[in-house]
């Protein structure tokens, strides 16, 4: 591992001016469960690290505010598959931050981490994409909220300026009942990256949002208005045939060692239809109990 400084700043104002001052140089070091291994495997060689763990404005924790559910960026996996607001309102959520790693990289892993490192096989990055989050940011221009699919570029790579971080997770709280659910393949039971994830949110217009991930250079989402998903007395066969549609952007890579391109799009079809039928009984289950 090649040395660097390493700074642990007090507020988001001393990060920023860091991050803008050292450019690409810098690297954020939140709970470190990416980071440190880029690091001691020198895919990553920075000039300084930048602790975000000191800044008092970015504790963890999650809290309501005007209907929304905005989750600090240092907020851990632990914390969010906990959470009873997140568990009623964005289950997908909930379920995809219980199985990043294992216990122990979940008590270290963060949100903001997660969404930064832009990894496609990001777990929480579908869940986000279909639960409509918006990514609160700090940097020398002051704050942004970039909804969550804007910040996706490729691996690695966000649209994040120089000088900017994410200091939050905005969730908008839905004014009507949604059906939602997070599902991954992996290679074994365990710990282990997915080779493919999707996440699919009905609500009660009709409207369905899938988001997948693992199958392409960042994860997609995609959106059917016309109820048909969402129907539960439409043929599977009409279903299979609309999810094609919106699984055109999946491309998966000949080179990765976790699975074939066959095997991820076999997979994604076969989750695209069991997340559907999820969502529709999870709505269901949900405007029963109203
Ligand atoms: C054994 C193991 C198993 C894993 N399993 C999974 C899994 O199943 N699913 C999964 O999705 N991931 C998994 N991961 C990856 C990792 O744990 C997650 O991506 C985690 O959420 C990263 O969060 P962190 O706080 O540790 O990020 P860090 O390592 O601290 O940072 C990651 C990157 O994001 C940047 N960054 C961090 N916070 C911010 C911020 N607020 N603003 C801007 N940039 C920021 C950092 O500079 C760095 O480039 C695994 C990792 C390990 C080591």
């Amino acid at each position: 591992m090649r040395a660097f400084a390493y700074t642990r700043p007090t507020s988001i104002a001393e990060a920023v001016a860091l991050l803008d001052r050292h450019g690409p140089e810098a690297r954020l070091l939140a709970g470190g469960t990416d980071l440190i291994i880029r690091l001691r495997d020198g895919s990553l060689v920075p000039e300084v690290v930048i602790d975000l763990k000191r800044i008092a404005e970015l504790q963890p924790g999650i809290r309501e505010i005007d209907r929304r559910l905005v989750i600090s960026a240092t907020t851990v996996m632990t914390d969010i598959a906990a959470d009873p607001r997140v568990a009623m309102h964005f289950r997908a959520l909930a379920e995809a931050a219980a199985v990043v790693g294992s216990v122990q990289i979940r008590n270290r892993a963060t949100l903001g981490g997660n969404v930064c490192n832009a990894s496609p096989a990001a777990d929480t990055a579908p869940a986000l994409l279909v639960h409509e989050a918006i990514a609160v940011t700090a940097g020398p221009a002051g704050s942004r909220r970039i909804p969550i699919d804007e910040l996706f570029v490729r691996s690695g790579v966000t649209t994040l300026g120089r000088g900017e971080l994410v200091t939050a997770i905005e969730l908008p709280i839905p004014a009507g009942r949604v059906g939602s659910v997070h599902l991954r393949r992996t290679r074994r039971r365990g710990h282990d990256l997915a080779s493919v994830t999707l996440a699919c949110a009905i609500d009660t217009a009709g409207v369905t949002r899938l988001a997948y991930g693992s199958v392409g250079p960042r994860p997609v989402v995609a959106v059917d208005a016309t109820g048909l998903l969402a129907d539960r007395t439409a043929t599977p066969e009409a279903k299979a045939e609309l999810l094609e549609r919106m699984f055109a952007d999946a491309s998966p890579s000949p080179r990765s060692m976790r699975a074939s391109p066959e095997y991820r799009l076999a997979m994604l079809r076969v989750l695209g239809l069991r997340g559907l039928d999820i969502a529709i009984e999870r709505l269901a289950a949900a405007e029963g109990g109203r």
